[in-house]
């Protein structure tokens, strides 16, 4: 169920362990939803838990269901969560880059080393490079960055606006949507059959099992279900018979075609200071940023666009086109915890792979791989301590 980076990842380890499998989402094409807005960064070495102040909102807001979502979010400020939080993704990231780089090798897929992470002020510099340590300890190569390097790496970057970077040499990046649909494509070469521009309205467990899902069209039975519905309507999560702790923090992301690739960038990077990601991908490049709590709605304004082509356009000069941006609104699928979930809850034949929150590139892969080995009966190639769907 969903066919976006989870369900499609998910799909192609199944169908390799020789499960006959059948992926239904409800948009006509797979990757429409969060999957689509992605900047396909594989940002491994900053693994941090995302806490209140990277998502920079404050938790406010008229919403129940928000508010037992905030309430969970917020326990991570004591150290001692924020710290096994952090252990867990790590553990998850670094699982999931080696089988991403397994798994674009096996397709051909190409996707470019070395990741900027760019700050306007000395002082966040300095406290970012500080807090690499924790990362550094763990074993990534971080390395900062000062002008006369940044511009050896980025020809095109104004870099009088920026006090300095660090630099990921092991962190990648992709088009994720591109990544997805290709995959798919593998996917039906090896048997994989696509029900797409169906809606599911309902499961119908009996017992503690499900027997079949009720969609659009029809009704889909199975022996075994996948959840990667990603962020779902309330009325069906509230179905799937066990806590699941998915909240949408809502994200803008444009696509501009390049005009001048010499003033373009050459490395996905991050504007830390104004929370701007961007990547180019192919002839055009992806600009990303915002995290709100705002709902379910993907409407967006074109003021909701302002700081990232602002941040564009004071970085590299000339590169784009802005006419001619194609803009979206995505909902990132996020747990309390900004870490996803795995396992079973109340139906003994329901897997979860829900909650990639703002890292899914980064964790599909990984994640694919432990939800077809446990769904297979095998054991999850990870410890998956504080990664597991809860039951009650
Ligand atoms: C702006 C932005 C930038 C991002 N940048 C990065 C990045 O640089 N690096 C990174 O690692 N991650 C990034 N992410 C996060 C990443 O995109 C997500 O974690 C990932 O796409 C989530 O994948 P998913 O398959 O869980 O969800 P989705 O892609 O949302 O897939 C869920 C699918 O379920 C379907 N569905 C839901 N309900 C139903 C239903 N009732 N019936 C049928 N189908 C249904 C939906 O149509 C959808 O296709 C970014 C996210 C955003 C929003």
């Amino acid at each position: 169920m969903g066919a976006g980076l989870a369900g499609v990842t998910t799909a192609w380890y199944l169908a390799k362990s020789g499960h006959e499998v059948v992926v239904i989402d409800r948009e006509p094409e797979v990757a429409s939803a969060a999957s689509y807005g992605s900047t396909g960064i594989i940002a491994a070495s900053r693994a941090y838990p995302w806490t209140a102040a990277e998502i920079g909102q404050p938790l406010r807001r008229f919403d129940p269901e928000f508010w037992v979502w905030g309430v969970q979010h917020l326990v991570l400020r004591s150290g001692r969560s924020y710290r096994r939080v952090l252990e867990a993704k790590v553990r998850l990231v670094r699982y999931s880059q080696e089988v991403m780089r397994e798994l674009v090798a096996e397709l051909g897929f190409p996707l470019k080393r070395g990741v900027l992470y760019l700050y306007r002020d000395a002082n966040e510099l300095q406290s970012a490079w500080e807090r690499a340590a924790t990362m550094r300890s763990l074993g990534f190569t971080i390395e900062k960055l000062q002008a006369a390097a940044i511009a050896a790496l980025e020809p095109a970057l104004d870099v009088s606006r920026l006090a300095g970077a660090v630099y990921a040499p092991q962190d990648e990046a992709g088009d994720a949507a591109h990544f997805c649909r290709t995959l798919a494509a593998q996917c039906r070469t090896r048997g994989v059959t696509f029900y797409l521009e169906n809606e599911i309205l309902s499961i119908e467990p009996i017992d503690v099992r499900i027997r079949e899902v009720v969609t659009r069209r029809g009704r889909v039975r199975a022996d075994a279900f996948v959840c990667a519905l990603g962020v779902m309507d309330r009325k069906l999560r509230e179905q799937l018979g066990t806590q699941v702790p998915v909240y949408p923090v809502k994200g803008f992301s444009a696509t501009l075609p390049i005009v001048d690739p010499q003033r373009a960038p050459k490395h996905a990077a991050i504007d830390e200071t104004r929370r701007v990601a961007f990547a180019p991908m192919g002839e055009e490049l992806r600009v990303t940023g915002g995290a709100k709590f705002a709902g379910y709605g993907r409407e967006h304004e074109p003021q909701h666009f302002a700081t990232l082509f602002d941040t564009l356009k004071q970085l590299y000069p000339g590169a784009v086109d802005y006419g001619r941006a194609r803009m979206r609104a995505c909902q990132r699928p996020m747990t309390p915890e900004t870490t996803p979930r795995f396992g079973t809850g109340r139906y003994q034949n329901l897997w979860f792979n829900i909650g990639l929150g703002h890292m899914g590139f980064a964790m599909c892969a990984g994640a694919a791989r432990i939800t077809a080995e446990l769904l297979s009966g095998n054991s999850a190639p990870i410890d998956l301590e504080g990664l597991r769907i809860r039951r009650h």
